[in-house]
């Protein structure tokens, strides 16, 4: 089965698909493997790491699409990429495809198998293919140091003898994969650190970290079969928003990271909350770039808002984009050996898996994934 591993073209995008180590396992496996010419440069490989391994170095990008089996990627095609490609072939990236309705028919219409990255099951099986957790990990972390390299304040307590410095107030709203990261580096920075999640299971695992649970009682929340939170009615987030808004003034980071899966992510921090903060705080909205959980926090920017600092700069883990390249690149080799015939030497599609279906969200000129389907048809 021939490979093609593309330069990902998104503006500020550092990270890579496939790093060379695990090009070389993809070309043990019995793959053909061409990579365009520079493809790792950002992240810090070199074309000759990749010959070493046994890649093909591709010149020609519309080549390398033209005569692709399968693409492995990180971010979504554009149009033209998609009319690139042959009928049949295999396409593997991010896709967002509760939103890209466009993309998920241009490849119906394309006759490509398109799987997508953010709808891997959150199995036990499948953990080690999963992107949205090995990348949120990472977003957890660069949270914390973007929001202490901004704060003009140290994390620890420090007690010297020209006086105690009090440690800095640090609040997590949401303790998923990223909020528990976030709380465990803010911990480790010596911050005092407190969270909020609405789903109760949560409360256990922030406290291992050492943080405090705020408890709220918003009545039902819970969630759905998958682990993902369920939507708050508007009455719960409005809750929600008075309960926290002493802690969110008390505090000098405040980082959000509440998601709810498929589905606009709730605004939770209001704009006089911010304005209740002390200047030279700051707040890191993780969500910034998908409809944010801060008013007024802008998708790409860091903003001054009255001398808050607000940090919406968005793709997180590509600031650390050698060791997100990495978890990435093996969260997609492991999805492909997953599926790898042994005998064909090529990727299988096979509907009876209790992963790929799942993920897998065009097929045979058809969107076959029944979530997605019913959302754009
Ligand atoms: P996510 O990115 O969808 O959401 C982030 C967090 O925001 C979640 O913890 C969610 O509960 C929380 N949230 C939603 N609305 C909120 C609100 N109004 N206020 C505060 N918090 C709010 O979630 P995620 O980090 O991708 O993972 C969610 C969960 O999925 C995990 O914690 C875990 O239970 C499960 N999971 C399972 C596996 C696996 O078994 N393979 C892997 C990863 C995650």
């Amino acid at each position: 089965m021939r490979i093609a591993i593309p330069r990902e073209t998104q503006p500020g995008e550092n990270r890579v698909p496939i790093t060379p180590d695990v090009a070389k396992k993809l070309v043990r496996m019995g793959a053909d493997l061409h990579v365009e010419s520079g493809m790792g440069t950002t992240s810090g490989f070199t074309d000759e790491q990749y010959t070493e391994v046994g890649a093909s170095i591709a010149a020609d990008r519309s080549e390398l699409f033209a005569n692709a089996d399968m693409l492995l990627r990180l971010n979504k095609p554009t149009a033209e990429e998609i009319a690139l490609m042959k009928r049949g072939a295999i396409h593997i990236s991010y896709l967002d495809p509760f939103n890209e309705h466009a993309l998920v028919n241009a490849f119906k219409d394309a006759g490509i198998t398109a799987i997508s990255m953010e709808m891997i099951p959150r199995t036990t099986r499948s953990q080690k293919m999963d992107a949205l957790s090995s990348q949120a990990n990472l977003a957890g972390y660069v949270m914390v140091m973007k929001a202490a390299a901004a704060l003009p304040r140290i994390f620890p307590m420090m007690m010297t003898p020209a006086g105690t410095l009090k440690p800095a107030n640090v609040f997590v709203i949401g303790a998923g994969v990223a909020g528990l990261q976030a709380i465990a580096t803010a911990k480790r920075l010596g911050a005092k650190v407190t969270a909020f999640d609405t789903r109760p299971v949560v409360a256990e695992q922030v406290q291992s970290l050492g943080a405090k649970f705020l408890e709220i009682d918003l009545g039902e929340t819970g969630e759905t079969a998958g682990g993902y939170a369920k939507e708050l009615t508007p009455e719960q987030v409005e809750m929600q928003r008075q309960a926290q808004k002493d802690v969110i003034a008390k505090s000098d980071v405040v980082i959000t990271t509440a998601q709810v899966f498929g589905r606009k992510p709730p605004v939770l921090v209001t704009k006089d909350m911010v304005d209740g903060m002390m200047p030279g705080s700051v707040i890191v909205d993780m969500a910034a770039e998908t409809g944010g959980n801060v008013e007024g926090s802008v998708p790409g920017e860091t903003v001054d808002c009255d001398g808050v600092t607000l940090i919406g700069t968005g793709n997180w883990a590509s600031d650390v984009a050698r060791d997100a390249s990495q978890m990435y690149s093996s969260n997609l080799f492991n999805l492909v050996e997953d599926n790898w015939s042994e005998e064909q030497k090529a990727f299988e599609v096979d509907f009876e898996d209790d992963i790929l279906p799942g993920c897998i969200i065009t097929h045979g000129g058809e969107i076959t994934n029944e979530t997605i389907k019913n959302i754009i048809e």
